[in-house]
């Protein structure tokens, strides 16, 4: 099927271009064995993000949607000796485990985790914005919130990229009743209404299936 043939893709690449690399594999199975659902980005898509961090020279990095902390890892380590990831996670428990994987990476000074709903945590960060690449991948229906308190907490050369965004092709769907797609759809039209954004989304097939994301430059 197409996806065997994606996946065995995607191995062969991360086989070929990524370093072995037995922290995330451990963050991966401590994040299993304590009940986490398996929906972080997949290790290509972790080295994008990774990519994309040193790409822009992050020095201060904003996650929204933590889990146990796997992509987390990547953002963290795209990072200077003095920079920051701040990652935002409403579920006290996903937040104990990411703890746990930070310390375990070596990470622990570089990230500061905050438990909550985003959309309460979010107006705390204003102090320390602007943030130069930002990852929105929490719950899909606030994803029209979450764009806007990103671009709030931007400036110029900001990069924010949006998970999510395709989900098999169902984000088509006008008359979706499903919350995540609308929530992807208002995102993706305030995205390419603000004159302030430069805008696209690329669709990916990979060990996570067919989906894709919005890839979003703040002028
Ligand atoms: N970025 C992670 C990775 O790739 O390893 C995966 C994040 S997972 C797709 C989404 C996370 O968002 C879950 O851990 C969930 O508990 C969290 N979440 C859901 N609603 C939230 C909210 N209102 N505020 C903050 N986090 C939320």
């Amino acid at each position: 099927s197409s996806a065997t043939l994606w996946n065995a893709m995607d191995e062969y690449f991360v086989e070929r271009l990524l370093p072995a690399d037995p922290v995330l594999e451990t963050v991966l199975a401590e994040s299993a064995k304590a009940g986490l659902p398996a929906i972080s980005v997949s290790a290509a898509q972790g080295q994008m993000l990774h990519l994309f961090a040193r790409m822009v020279g992050a020095r201060r990095i904003l996650e929204i949607g933590t889990l146990g902390g796997y992509s987390t890892v990547f953002l963290a380590r795209a990072l200077p000796a003095d920079g920051k990831v701040v990652t935002l996670e409403a579920d006290a428990h996903h937040g104990e485990v990411a703890r746990a994987n930070f310390a375990r990476a070596g990470i622990s000074g570089k990230v500061d985790l905050r438990i909550g709903r985003a959309i309460d945590t979010l107006p705390l960060l204003e102090a320390e914005g602007p943030f130069d690449f930002i990852f929105i991948d929490a719950d899909k229906p606030s994803n029209p919130d979450y764009l806007t308190w990103a671009l709030r907490l931007s400036r110029s050369g900001t990069v924010i990229v949006c998970d999510n965004v395709v989900r098999e092709g169902r984000v088509m769907d006008a008359q979706s009743a499903d919350a995540a797609v609308v929530g992807v759809r208002r995102m993706l039209d305030l995205a390419g209404a603000d004159p302030r954004l430069v805008a696209t989304a690329v669709q990916t097939v990979g060990a996570k299936g067919y989906d894709g994301f919005a890839l979003l430059l703040v002028e």
